[in-house]
């Protein structure tokens, strides 16, 4: 993911803002990205390379990369972020590509077959994004 992805994450996000106010919003943002790889170069002054999820998100659009798996986490806005990557993983703190099942030919390159499935025990479409 990079922020030239904006377009493609804003077309598959949900309609709906995720916090119902920015207390919420920069609560949940200092738990998650404020320690995330894709975010780190907006930490660092540079916002324009920053997370291109957050910047849905500020567009009134809930990522669908932002999960919740029971309807009181939707209720309180306590998404689970499936593209954080804590900035101290791995060496040299970079993202590293998912790895291939164990016991598993390759024979496709799998990048562009990986796609965000939402396994829930309700329909999210049912749950609003924020509280009215
Ligand atoms: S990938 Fe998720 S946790 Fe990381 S900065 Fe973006 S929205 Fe925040």
């Amino acid at each position: 993911m990079t922020p030239d992805d904006y377009d493609k994450l804003f077309e598959e996000a949900r309609d709906g803002a995720p916090f119902s106010n920015s207390s919420q919003g920069y609560s949940w943002m200092a738990n998650w990205c404020d320690r995330c790889i894709h975010d780190k170069p907006a930490r660092q002054g540079n916002d324009g390379q920053g997370c291109p999820l957050i910047l849905v998100a500020l567009m009134d659009k809930t990522p669908i990369q932002w999960l919740c798996e029971t309807k009181e986490q939707a209720i309180h806005a306590d998404y689970h972020c499936i593209e954080f990557r804590d900035e101290d993983d791995g060496p040299g703190g970079e993202p590293r590509p998912i790895p291939d099942p164990p016991g598993q030919l390759t024979l496709l390159p799998r990048g562009e077959y990986e796609g965000v499935r939402m396994l829930t025990p309700f329909e999210p479409d049912q749950i609003p994004a924020t509280l009215p």
